[in-house]
Formats: C-alpha cells, structure tokens, sequence
C-alpha cells in the first residue's frame, strides 16, 4: 500500500549565495540512496516574478512521492536535516520553510499556485489553507518561506512544463569566475533536435546558461526532455569540477503566470497581468529609451511600458498605432502619482487598423502643390491659383510593418517563465506535454557524473 507524499520547500536561498534547488537536490539524491525513489524529478516551480522583495526568479521546489507509510518519518527526517545543513537562517530575508503534505494534492492548492503565480499573496492566505488541509509545517525563522512552499506543490505534470539540468559547483569555487567553455555552449545550442531553448541571446552572441552571482549553480540548460538535456550537458565543455547534476521538472518557459486574461480596473501593483485591449495612444519614446503607449479595454486605460533593456523589442512596440487591438503581457508597477505602468514581457497584435494617409493633389497645370481652402472645401493651387475638387484628395494605405503574431524582447530580458519564441512553434509545445517514461535515476545515471548511487 503506497501513499502520496509531497514536500514543498521555499527560501533556503538568499541573495548571498544558496540556492533552493541544491537543497532539493542533497533530498532527493538522500532519497535515491535509501532506496526511496521519487515518481519523477524534483519541481523548481517558479512564481510570479513581479514581486519586487523576492529573490530575482522567485523560485520554490517541490518532491512529490508515492511510498509505503513507514518511510515517511524517515523521508521528513532527510529533509529538515538538510534544511539545516544548507540554509544560512542568519542572513536577514532568509526563511526557509518545508511542508509535508499526505494524499493527493487538493484542487485548492492547485488554484492557490496559479494565484501565486498571478498575485502577490499574503501568510494569512497561506496559513488559512494549511489549516485546511491539515499540512505539516517545518520553518527554521520566519514563516515567510511557506507561501512559495505552498504554492510549490500546486504545479504538476498535468500544466505545461519542461525541464532544467543543472550543474553545480564544489564549494572551492563558490564566488569564482565560472569556467565553463562558452563556445561549447553555443555549439551545442545549434543542436536542434535537443529542443533546448534560452542557451544564447541571439542579438548578442551572450551565454545565458551560466549565472553570474554567488550561487553553486555552475550551469542551467534549459529544455523539453530530460534525455535530450543528458546529451545537451555532456557536449559542454566544463573547466572546473561538477559537484552534481539534477534534472528538474518547471514550468520554466510557459507563461505560467499569464494564464488568464485581467480587465485594466482590476489589475493591481506586483501582478502579473494579460490585458486585451486597443490602443489608445500612440507609443512615444521617453527619457532613458523607454516606450510608453496607452491601452484601453471596456473598463479603463492604463499605460504600457517597454522599458530600454528590452532592446528590440521598443522597436516593435513604436510600430503600433492607435487602434491597433493588441494581447498586453506583463508586471504591473507603480509610477509616480500612484499611476500603474504594465512593463511588458510580451506583446500579441491581434489585428491591425489601417495607416491611411490623403494626399492632396498637384496642380495640374503647373505641377506645383496645392493647399486646402478651408474643411470640405477644395484645393488651390499655391503657385498658380488654379482650384480643384474636393474629390481630388487621394487616399492612400501605408504597409503596416507588423504582424497578427506574438512579439517577444530578445532572450536576455526575459523572464524564466517566458515562453520563449521556440516554444511559441507548435510542434515543440506538443512535445512538452508527452509524458517521459524512464525513471529519474535512470536519467541521472546516464550521466557520467550523476548522483552517487
Ligand atoms: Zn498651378
């Protein structure tokens, strides 16, 4: 008789270094050494990256297993032990939290991770529904770390998903420059049939897969199946020792937190909002290289910003013209005068209004231009005097240079839950949703340096 078991685990990490990952990682591969064997990778769940007091990525974890009864005292062992191990509880921000859940995952939990994923929520939202279902709760200072915990265990196989393989680095490197030979990183990002994505920024020629900060993560190669993610790994050429590898499932790269569409009067700060809407005001360009434009739907106007690291993009977004029906993707922010921006991260055209010009007709005598004598009056020759029609003004549509399609900054300014533009392709987000079907250790022993076993 096998039970469901689902841990969550948040805030392990601060911005000093740690990494909630490598804290599901030593459990899971703790795990897999007493021979208790997790239905599938650990999750790195990401939440809604527009919560600006978050650590950059908003990231909590989550172990789902079936096992017999008598394990699980063993298995929440393993985890508070680690907790300890790895997370630094003294750096002011760090609260690091684990639940233990019994049973399948409620439907509760499922909505709350989508509204994690959308909104800022509050430990009293949280706490409520631990109440509920009766959830053990492990923290080691604040309890802040139990809303991503939560949150965590509320995204599964059944949504979206790909896969991240990461590397991480032994403790001597910690802080280092990592060594890591980028053009490997490229050339194994050329391998197309891997169906990785977000190894290299295009425009730039710049490395992505490598972090810059204190973190022990070496390497993260993102993609849609874990097999492909082995091969994609071993073709890096790595300069400095691996300590371990991990597979993780996530919702990395599918717009998880756009999933439903607001209306502009009930869109509020730190949201991650989808607004369809029409263009109200033509986009200008700001101070610092920021695009601004105004949308409106049924219920109100807001402005939307493309804001300069976007690069490209700006471009796009200074081609829409008023009228224009568009998909706005993106964070709200608080302006000046508690004015809300939408800074998007996305942008759909969903259909485009005509750019008519009239042109006013040359003489026909002299070929000089003529000027208009006045509203629904014709024209008149400046130069000669001669006077024309009304019916003279031709009009004329410009080639809009947009298209009904999806619009993205370049890879760099994304998000980690942006659907990148190789996932926008249909056959790539089929594939996403085929189930693999070896277990993970299997995987994970493919690799040459996989996890003790
Ligand atoms: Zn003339």
């Amino acid at each position: 008789m096998l039970t469901e078991f689902h841990i969550g685990l948040d805030d392990t990490d601060s911005k000093q270094g740690g990494c909630t990952t490598y804290t599901a990682t030593l459990i899971f591969e703790k795990l897999l050494q007493e021979n208790i064997i997790p239905a599938d990778f650990p999750w790195l769940v990401r939440l809604n990256p527009n919560i600006p007091w978050k650590t950059r990525g908003n990231g909590a974890l989550a172990i789902h297993l079936e096992t017999p009864e008598e394990h699980i005292k063993r298995i929440k062992q393993i985890v508070t032990s680690t907790i300890l191990r790895t997370s630094n509880p003294s750096i002011p921000g760090t609260d690091p939290a684990a639940i233990f859940l019994e049973g399948p995952i409620p439907d509760e939990v499922r909505q709350f991770c989508t509204s994690a994923l959308h909104e800022v929520l509050t430990l009293k939202q949280a706490d409520h529904l631990l109440q509920a279902l009766n959830a053990e709760v492990y923290t080691l200072k604040g309890r802040r770390g139990i809303i991503g915990a939560l949150a965590a265990l509320g995204y599964g196989a059944e949504r979206d998903h790909t896969y991240e393989i990461i590397g991480y680095r032994t403790k001597k490197m910690l802080g280092k420059p990592r060594r890591v030979d980028l053009d490997s990183v490229r050339k194994m990002d050329q391998q197309k049939e891997l169906r990785t994505f977000n190894n290299v920024d295009p425009e730039t020629g710049r490395v992505l897969t490598c972090p810059h900060g204190p973190d022990p993560v070496l390497i993260g190669i993102r993609g849609e199946d874990p097999a492909d993610l082995v091969a994609a790994f071993l073709m890096v050429e790595l300069e400095e020792p691996v300590e371990r590898v991990m597979i993780f499932n996530t919702n990395q790269g599918t717009d998880a937190h756009f999933d439903r569409t607001s209306t502009i009067q009930d869109i509020s700060v730190h949201q991650s909002v989808r607004l369809k809407g029409r263009v109200s005001s033509p986009p200008k360009t700001l101070k610092g290289g920021h695009v601004f434009f105004q949308l409106e739907d049924h219920t109100g106007v807001v402005d939307c910003a493309a804001y300069q690291p976007t690069g490209p993009f700006r471009n796009t977004v200074l081609r829409l013209m008023t009228g224009d029906k568009v998909d706005a993707y993106g964070g709200v922010r608080q302006g000046p005068e508690e004015r809300l921006t939408v800074n998007l991260e996305k942008l759909e055209v969903l259909s485009l209004e005509e750019d008519v010009h009239y042109l006013r007709p040359r003489c026909a005598s002299c070929g000089s231009s003529c000027e208009s004598m006045g509203r629904d009056q014709g024209f008149r020759c400046r130069k000669c005097g001669q006077r024309f029609p009304r019916e003279t003004l031709t009009r004329s549509v410009l080639p809009r240079r947009l298209r009904e399609t999806f619009y993205l900054p370049p890879p760099r300014a994304h998000r980690h839950l942006t659907k990148p533009e190789r996932r926008h392709h249909a056959r790539m987000k089929g594939h996403a949703k085929v189930e693999h079907d070896q277990k993970p250790h299997v995987i994970l022993g493919m690799l040459s340096r996989g996890p003790p076993q």
